[in-house]
């Protein structure tokens, strides 16, 4: 209950610990989980790109049956840790991706390899920072300068992206003022095309088509031309790799357009969502380039 400034809750706790969270939490027993997991389904190979500065792995998952000839299709998530949707949002990315009764994923499977972090700051999410990992770097302002004593997540990742290229790429956030679900784009970047900009002009038409939970009246105000911050992942990508590069926020409180008075924005719908992001890929799949 919130009252004269005071923010308190009444509660007869069923054990002896509970959370008391903005978003669900998601917690590193669950990240190791969802590796371990995905790890066992034959479309899949895990690696370590290297550690943290506390030491942890930086765990990348590959979906697909191999990089040649395929679009290479990126998805990153939780550089702001406490933006705990955005790896709920990888739940849904890979239950859909490894579904080998899903016919969108198979053709999308025969089309694209996956390069996937569900989780890009895994210091921070242990030590429950909202937004910065162990060196107290805000890694999304980290990729044109990075070094692997500051941000070795954003240096680690980087450098394989350069190694396997990159045809889409998608950064998965959490925004804790705006109640709705929307994409930020690349527009101020120096060497942005028309294609490019078509492609992030169709990308978020076929999603609004495709999911009630995304829309394009609000959202962040757009750069102008030239004044994009390249240490933010989403413009560098988009620069450095030429395409369509975006970042995908999410509310913490709910959809003010379709409003759910008991759960509010919940972990099952960062999954439908992820869902319909990956349904709105495979529509233009072929067009990327
Ligand atoms: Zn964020």
């Amino acid at each position: 209950m919130y009252e004269d400034g005071e923010l308190t809750w009444s509660v007869i706790p069923e054990q002896d610990s509970l959370y008391f969270a903005y978003f669900a939490p998601y917690s590193m027993e669950r990240h190791a989980d969802l590796i371990a997991d995905a790890a066992a389904s034959p479309l899949v190979q895990t690696s370590v790109l290297g550690h943290t500065l506390d030491g942890q792995d930086m765990d990348l998952v590959e979906v697909g049956y191999g990089s040649e000839g395929r679009k290479k299709i990126w998805l990153i998530a939780r550089q702001h840790p406490g933006e705990t949707m955005a790896e709920w949002w990888m739940e849904g990315a890979l239950g859909f991706l490894l579904d080998e009764d899903n016919p969108v994923a198979r053709q999308l499977l025969d089309k694209a390899h996956f390069y996937i972090v569900p989780n890009m700051n895994p210091d921070g999410s242990r030590r429950g920072d909202l937004r910065t990992n162990a060196a107290g770097a805000n890694l999304n302002r980290e990729w044109k300068d990075t070094t692997m004593d500051r941000s070795p997540e954003a240096y680690l990742v980087r450098e394989k992206m350069q190694q396997t290229g990159v045809d889409f790429h998608l950064d998965v956030h959490g925004d804790e003022d705006l109640p709705y679900n929307f994409v930020a784009g690349f527009e101020g970047v120096p060497s942005v095309t028309d294609k490019q900009l078509q492609l992030l002009d169709r990308y978020q038409m076929t999603l609004c088509a495709l999911s009630p939970d995304f829309q394009r009246e609000q959202g962040y105000p757009v750069d102008a031309p030239g004044t994009a911050n390249l240490e933010k992942c989403t413009d560098y990508t988009a620069e450095t790799f030429g395409c369509l590069a975006m970042t995908l926020e999410m509310p913490f409180k709910d959809n003010a357009d379709l409003p759910d008075e008991e759960w509010g924005w919940s972990p099952e719908r960062c999954r439908y969502l992820a869902e319909s992001c990956l349904g709105a890929l495979a529509q233009m799949v072929d067009d990327l380039r």
